[in-house]
């Protein structure tokens, strides 16, 4: 285990999911229209994800898709290394990405420019948590949860060092003990 953190609730288990259930009503709509490949994008999606799918009242392909952004601390490098790629082609579909935050942007702008590159018909991206504050580039989410201040929050799948995604509430940390 890694040093213990000093933290804060920020969003509770009950805001979580009225917002995740009224983010699903919006993706529905769009995916009664038109066939929707969701993908999550791990590892810190991955609570979120499966919440959220559950509230899309359509049919919806899944799929993975594995980031690691390098270094462990609380900044983001900005560089981001795939370690898991799609399985099908997104050729021709209508595709939204599903984030857990987006901070610098730097990973968002980097994976919609890859999968960009593969031709979809429309790519679309949906971010639980979005740090307006901290935006580094131009990028900026179709759908999000809540807009948060620029703090670096754990829980619901965001971890500190691999830890903390089992937190049922998003939280705040205030500082290392
Ligand atoms: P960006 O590239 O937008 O700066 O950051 C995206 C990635 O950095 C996220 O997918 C997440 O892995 C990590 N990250 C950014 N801010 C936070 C935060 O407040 N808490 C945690 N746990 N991870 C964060």
């Amino acid at each position: 285990m890694t040093a213990p953190l000093k933290f804060s609730k920020m969003i509770t288990e009950t805001e979580l999911a009225k917002r995740v259930k009224e983010l699903g009503a919006e993706i529905t709509e769009i995916a009664r229209k038109e066939p929707v490949i969701a993908v999550c994008i791990l590892k810190g999606s991955f609570i979120f994800f499966s919440d959220l799918v559950r509230h899309i009242e359509a049919d919806i392909a899944t799929e993975f898709l594995g980031t690691a952004s390098y270094g462990n601390s609380m900044k983001s490098s900005g560089e981001v290394k795939l370690t898991l790629d799609l399985t099908n082609s997104i050729e021709g579909k209508t595709v939204i990405l599903i984030e857990d935050i987006i901070d610098t942007g730097l990973t968002m702008d980097f994976l919609t420019k890859t999968l960009a590159a593969r031709k979809p018909k429309r790519l679309l991206t949906c971010s639980l948590l979005f740090k307006p504050e901290a935006l580094k580039t131009s990028f900026k989410p179709d759908y999000v949860g809540f807009k948060i201040p620029n703090d670096f929050v754990i829980g619901y799948g965001l971890d500190y060092q691999g830890f903390y995604r089992n937190l049922p509430y998003i939280a705040r940390v205030e500082s290392l003990q």
